[in-house]
This record gives structure tokens, C-alpha cells and sequence, in this order.
């Protein structure tokens, strides 16, 4: 039988610590209405007491329904030598009306005189006073032993000391965090195994990544007896953040054959992750297991001849499972394989009979070495593939351009003009921005939008600038890479020239290009002025 684990989630509170992230109370609501979807059983939101917005986000969420998640308010002990009653640490959380409150007190003797100033008995009450208060309210509680695995490695007694005092007041589980990131998974394994000896409710594990080892000290705990894991998704959290969800629960689930959420949200795993880092606004990182850009990524040109053949020889699962894609990196390694892979990837018919494809390979293998590169840019290298099997010509020209800048009592503006021509029709637009490439995008989409009104909807997302020296004794050059989107998905182009307001036109206008490539450009209004 598949055993199980409990998973909660606490993206909202330690996850909104991280680096670069923050959460207004909309973003928080949406988070925790799709973590309920996905089935995550727990989701803590943050201390109420902490800002206005955090006693918002809980006002909020009891007009929301949630199928299967209980949200959980946070708070810690009573302040030291005062009644539990009276304290807004413990009230506020019982305020939130949620079903769980979890509570955070110390475990580490070194806190307790030096942090706290406070006795050791004096902290045993504030434990398991609290617990007992939270209890009389009808709530279920979770106690977060805060530096368990540190202060039971300086003085074992006192640590169980504590955690017993939070079963005694009658706590349904007490967590052992390893809140510095810095411990073992052996010692992680043994602590918790004790833990589990000694209390009589369940034990959870809250760990955080500063040694890299978050995933790898939850497991332990897990197979030690634990029931319950603590986490974020994409492993948001202070500093190097928290043991990562979306690592454990398919490394759970596939490696260990233990089931933490329903077996049919796996397949979602991946797009919960990007609407995470959407709503968070960070930048992806590709290097994620499971669910990155490029966890299933192949570049090398034997990878990729093998991966054709038999897709299990250079991948652990199929990344299907997790919802994530299989991706081929074109690159100077590029072989036929890569290119047949990716075309096909891009909806083009090549194969390996296709009499142009060698011609593609050389022509890729020259523009890297001038200082392309195509492995982020898909959309040039469709164009590229497309340019090198068709005869058509190009749905647009730009024949001639201008920017100019001027600066005014602190402002600056810029202005773009183009020259544009479809066929025998020609356009001259002019428009202006708060830089020259704004500048020359609105310019390029007010000539272009005559032609084709659709194209209005595409906007550009990502604009990234790098110095390449693309070859020995060459002057350095300029590599433009813009990332444009429409309603439904994105696209990423490049540019490379010695100019960069050049490069960023070459990419501009590919931008737009594989725009009308992919709507079918026999069809679109170009062709017909491009006939005309
Ligand atoms: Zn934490």
C-alpha cells in the first residue's frame, strides 16, 4: 500500500521571506485557491498580528471556499512572565479563525537565556500554556520547535523537554525545524527518530536549504518517522531558502512511491511552479529538478541521437508526469539529431532525408560563431529553418530607420522613425518612448499593424543585453535577446551587431516576423500586399 505524508505549505509566510518576492493580500488569495486545487492539505498564511494586510488576507479567505485545504494562522509562545490571555501573539492567531494554528517557541538553551533572557521552566510554560489556550479554543495545534536539530544537538534533555511540554499541553503535533539550514541528514534522521520515541503525538520536519540539503534532511526525517513536511513551492525563503515542494513531492511520489498530494495533480506540478514565479514576479530558474526549463534539456548531439531513440536512455522519468516538456538545446554542439528534434519541436516537417537540413546546420554553426545564439532564442531559429526550405520572401522589409534622443529638465525622450514596405506598400511611422528601443517598437508596431491589426497584441516582455566577443581579434559585439508575448504564449528572438540600437531592431522586427510565420503568413494581409 502506498504510504502517505502530510504536506504544508508555507509559501505564504517563511516562502514570502525570499529573496525578491512579495505578495500583495490578491497574489496571497490566489496562491492559496491554487495550492488548494493542486491539494496541498495545510497552507499557513502569515502571523495575523504581524501587518494590516496579513489580518486582511485571513478576512478575506473565510468568504473563500476551499475543497480541500485548511488554512493555518501563525503565531508564537505568550511574551515571557505574562498571561497567555492577554497576549495578541496568541489571540490574533485564534482571531484568524482558522481550523489549525500553528505556534513557534524555542527549543535552543542558547535562545532561551540569551534571545528570550529568560528561565528555562519560564519557557517550558510559555509552551505549553499556549498550547493548552489554543486547544481550549477549539483549535487543532501544531507546535514549530524553532532550532530543534541545533538545540537538541547542545543539550538533548532540555530539547525534549520542550517538545514534551507542547505534547503534555496537548499539541497534535510537535515540528522539528532546523531553522540555521545547516544540519545533517544522519543527524536530522536521529534526532527525529528520538523525537518519535518520546512524544506522544506526530512529529513534522520544517527544513530549510542553506547547505543544499533541505530536500535531502526532509526525507530523512520522513523515513525516521516523521508524518508531516513543511516547504515552499520553488523553494522560496530566507536566504537560500526552504526544503522545496516542488522537489519533494515528485521525488515522494515517483522514487519512494509515497503519496503526498492526489496522484492527478502531478501532471500540474510544473505550471503551479510558473504561476508561482509569475505571481511572485521572479525570474524562473531553468536549473529547477523536475519542473526547470531545462531539467529535461538535451544539447549535446550524442544526448539527443540517443533521447531519439530510446528517450529513457539520457532521462530519469518522462517529464510528462510532472507537466514539464522535453527541450532540445541548439547550440555549437549542434548535430542533425538537435535540429530535426527542434524543428519538429517548432511544428516543422524535417527529417533526416530533408535536403536542406545540412544547409541549416552550417548556417547555424556560422551564426554562433559571429555571436548568436539560439538555444533561448526559438523563434529566430524557426525563422532561420524557415527561410532555408521556403523561397518566399520575407512578409516585410524595414528599409530605413532613425532614433534620436533629447533630453529635457531631467526627462529624456526618445524617437524612432521606420520605413517599412510589404510588398509595393509602404509605410513611414514614427512614435516615441522612454528609450530607443521602446521607441523603435512602437514605431515598427504602428507601421506593421496597418497590415496586420492582430499584431496589437503582442507585447514585448523581456529585453536582455550582453557584450559577446564572438571570435579572437574581432571588435566586441552586442547580443539582443527579446522575449515578446501575445494572450496565449511567448517567444524569444535575437539581434547581434556591433550597434546595439541594430541588434535590438534585428530582433524586433524577427519578433514580429515569426508573429505573421506562425499565424500562417500565406493567409495574413502581408501576402496580399506582397502579391499586390
Ligand atoms: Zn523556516
Amino acid at each position: 500500500m502506498t504510504r502517505e505524508v502530510s504536506i504544508y505549505d508555507t509559501t505564504l509566510r517563511d516562502g514570502s521571506q525570499g529573496h525578491g518576492v512579495s505578495f500583495s493580500t490578491a497574489d496571497k488569495l490566489r496562491i492559496a485557491q491554487r495550492l488548494d486545487r493542486f491539494g496541498v492539505p495545510h497552507i499557513e498564511g502569515r502571523w495575523p498580528g504581524s501587518n494590516p494586510k496579513d489580518i486582511q488576507f485571513f478576512d478575506e479567505a473565510k468568504r473563500r471556499t476551499f475543497r480541500r485545504a485548511k488554512l493555518v494562522a501563525f503565531g508564537s509562545t505568550r511574551r515571557k512572565d505574562g498571561p497567555v490571555g492577554h497576549d495578541d501573539q496568541v489571540k490574533l492567531p485564534v482571531d484568524a479563525a482558522t481550523p489549525v494554528v500553528t505556534f513557534f517557541g524555542k527549543t535552543w538553551m542558547l535562545h532561551v537565556r540569551e534571545v528570550l533572557q529568560t528561565t528555562p521552566e519560564e519557557n517550558l510554560s510559555m509552551i505549553e500554556e499556549t498550547v493548552r489556550y489554543l486547544r481550549a479554543h477549539g483549535k487543532a495545534v501544531i507546535y514549530d520547535a524553532e532550532h530543534a536539530i541545533d538545540g537538541y544537538k547542545d543539550d538533548p534533555a532540555y530539547a525534549l523537554a520542550t517538545w514534551e511540554a507542547a505534547a503534555r499541553g496537548g499539541a497534535d503535533m510537535v515540528v522539528l525545524c532546523d531553522t540555521n539550514g545547516g544540519s545533517l541528514p544522519q543527524e536530522v534522521a536521529a534526532i527525529t527518530k528520538e523525537a518519535c520515541a518520546r512524544l506522544s503525538c506526530s512529529v513534522g520536519i520544517h527544513t530549510h536549504d542553506d547547505i543544499g540539503l533541505g530536500v535531502a534532511n526532509a526525507l530523512a526525517a520522513l523515513e525516521a518517522g516523521a508524518t508531516q513536511v513543511q516547504g515552499t513551492f520553488n523553494g522560496y525563503g530566507e536566504r537560500t531558502g526552504n526544503c522545496n515542494l516542488t522537489t519533494l513531492i515528485p521525488v515522494l511520489e515517483f522514487k519512494l512511491n509515497v503519496r503526498s498530494v492526489p496522484a492527478d495533480s502531478l501532471p500540474m506540478l510544473t505550471e503551479v511552479s510558473q504561476f508561482l514565479d509569475e505571481i511572485a514576479n521572479v525570474h524562473p530558474n531553468p536549473r529547477l529538478p523536475w519542473v526547470g526549463a531545462a531539467a529535461f534539456s538535451h544539447k549535446g548531439g550524442t544526448h539527443v541521437n540517443a533521447v531519439q531513440k530510446l528517450v529513457r536512455s539520457y532521462e530519469h522519468i518522462d517529464p510528462s508526469l510532472v507537466g514539464n516538456t522535453r527541450h532540445v538545446l541548439i547550440s555549437e554542439l549542434a548535430g542533425r539529431s538537435n535540429i530535426i528534434m527542434k524543428a519538429r519541436e517548432l511544428g516543422l516537417p524535417i527529417t533526416k532525408d530533408t535536403p536542406e537540413l545540412s544547409a541549416i546546420l552550417t548556417r547555424v554553426k556560422a551564426l554562433e560563431h559571429e555571436g548568436y545564439e539560439f538555444e533561448a532564442a526559438d523563434a529566430s531559429l524557426a525563422l532561420l529553418i524557415h527561410h532555408t526550405m521556403s523561397d518566399a520572401p520575407s512578409p516585410f522589409s524595414v528599409d530605413a530607420y532613425h532614433v534620436s534622443m533629447r533630453a529635457e529638465a531631467g526627462a529624456s525622450v526618445c524617437e524612432a522613425t521606420v520605413k517599412v514596405r510589404a510588398g509595393t506598400v509602404h509605410a513611414h511611422t514614427v512614435a516615441e518612448g522612454d528609450g530607443p528601443v521602446n521607441a523603435l517598437d512602437g514605431a515598427l508596431r504602428a507601421a506593421l499593424i496597418r497590415f496586420d491589426p492582430d499584431l496589437e497584441r503582442q507585447r514585448l516582455t523581456d529585453y536582455k543585453v550582453r557584450i559577446v566577443n564572438s571570435s579572437a581579434g574581432t571588435a566586441a559585439r552586442t547580443r539582443v535577446l527579446i522575449e515578446t508575448s501575445d494572450d496565449t504564449s511567448s517567444w524569444t528572438t535575437i539581434g547581434v551587431h556591433e550597434n546595439i540600437i541594430e541588434a535590438s531592431l534585428q530582433a524586433l522586427v524577427e519578433s514580429f516576423e515569426y508573429a505573421l510565420l506562425r499565424k500562417g503568413v500565406p493567409v495574413s494581409p502581408f501576402a496580399a500586399a506582397v502579391r499586390s
